[in-house]
């Protein structure tokens, strides 16, 4: 049954959309069978939507992480209890069994960075779906060839499991276990493709893997420019990305390793952070998932629209990167004295790669609002400039925060990456 389920999916995934008007008509159709059916399953959805029709659903109140999680019990299409499964899903955690299920819904823990972790159920039929989905943007070449697909996950999934056949293989490696180890396994598994965390693929590269597969997915964590061009050096070809959260699959790069929206299964609307840039919160509306549907969602990633379409001719629209999250954002006191200044990533990553030319690697956090630290590689690097981050401070009329060099700390390893991040919350306004 759900091996079924996946094949119909991955047919009726297609790779291209040629124009506009076919894609929102999927989702209008989609839309209003969602609307539908989750007013009449969620308690939590019916209540939050009173008073408007199921047409209006591009004009839904908004929810978020907050009001997801405090309203879990009731937002879920089919009754389960919600602290039973947390406890199955903490002994999960703990044992590395990744199997754990109430009947036919697994559950999945995010690994939140900002304190509230996420939940998600998830029925089998679901996952069957899911996964034909993700082998559709992520295979390039027939489901009825050979694949042995590489994963390199925080935690194992019994998505992927259930897709596996004498056909297309799955391999999981832990990142609990040694980097040398699950480097030795993937050499000896002869992939096809790999999918893993950026870090990881770096680590794959600064170690001068001989590794050679057909596609390589950088997944979990945001792909950083400097990462890129190290893998795709080493490696001689495109770094693909599956961009995800735990509330959906929200984009997949095409041939030209450009990101598209996953638009035939869910619509995004734009939230403007700054418009004339381009950049924006996405607000999700997921037609497919039916236990824990996502309607009106917002989420804290901001990302960059394209400004031109894509040489790869899908309708699908693309986006330029991701920029990060609200809280990569860091915050520096205006010289007016009047509050907070948000000062992008991308300004602080070009500040970072002005400190020296030789830079491989690198993470800039903000401690406070007047300080930042900075790690760099390799070790001991002489004159540093910090001339980039002068300008951008000059330019953006804040207080100069100090700046301290420290040693570089991050290991590929359960914890994910994010090269630049602020450690402390702030509510600005
Ligand atoms: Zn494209």
């Amino acid at each position: 049954m759900s091996k079924l389920s996946t094949l119909f999916r991955y047919f009726f995934t297609p790779k291209k959309f040629k124009s506009r008007e076919q894609i929102e008509r999927i989702q209008r159709k989609g839309m209003r069978k969602q609307a539908k059916f989750v007013r009449k399953n969620s308690p939590f959805y019916a209540r939050h939507w009173d008073g408007i029709q199921d047409e209006q659903w591009s004009e839904f109140p908004l929810i978020d992480k907050s009001i997801m999680m405090e309203n879990l019990e009731d937002l879920l299409t089919v009754r389960l209890d919600v602290d039973k499964a947390r406890k199955l899903a903490d002994n999960a955690e703990k044992s590395r069994d990744f199997s754990p299920k109430i009947g036919p819904y697994s559950i999945g823990y995010s690994s939140g960075t900002s304190g509230s972790r996420g939940m998600h159920f998830v029925s089998e039929k679901e996952q069957a779906g899911w996964a034909g989905f993700m082998l559709a943007r992520g295979l390039d070449g027939s489901i009825f060839s050979k694949h042995r697909i590489g994963l390199i996950l925080r935690a194992n999934s019994n998505t992927f499991e259930s897709v596996g056949s004498n056909r297309i293989e799955f391999k999981f490696y832990d990142l609990m276990k040694p980097l040398e180890e699950i480097h030795e396994s993937i050499l000896q598994d002869e992939l096809d493709i790999l999918i893993g965390p950026p870090s990881v693929l770096r680590y794959l590269a600064d170690v001068k893997s001989p590794l050679k597969v057909r596609k390589l997915v950088s997944a979990a964590e945001v792909l950083d420019d400097i990462d890129r061009t190290y893998i795709e050096a080493h490696f001689g070809q495109i770094v693909h990305q599956f961009y995800s959260s735990t509330e959906g699959e929200i984009a997949a790069t095409c041939e030209y390793g450009t990101l598209h929206l996953n638009e035939e299964i869910m619509v995004i609307q734009k939230q403007w952070v700054d418009k004339e840039k381009g950049w924006y919160h996405p607000i999700i509306s997921d037609f497919k998932r039916k236990t824990q549907p996502i309607i009106r969602y917002r989420l804290n990633d901001i990302l960059v629209t394209s400004k031109q379409p894509c040489k790869c001719g899908d309708a699908r629209e693309s986006i330029e990167s991701i920029m990060g999250r609200q809280d990569d954002i860091f915050l520096l006191e205006k010289k007016s004295g009047d509050g907070f200044e948000q000062v992008i990533p991308d300004f602080i990553r070009r500040a970072v790669m002005q400190m020296h030319p030789d830079i491989t690697a690198y993470c800039a956090i903000q401690k406070s609002p007047k300080e930042i630290e900075i790690q760099l590689l390799p070790e001991g690097l002489e004159d540093i400039s910090l001339q980039g981050f002068e300008q951008v401070w000059e330019k953006m009329k804040t207080i100069q925060p100090s700046i301290s060099l420290t040693k570089y700390s991050f290991k590929p390893s359960t914890t994910k990456l994010r090269r630049i991040r602020r450690d402390f919350e702030l509510s600005i306004k």
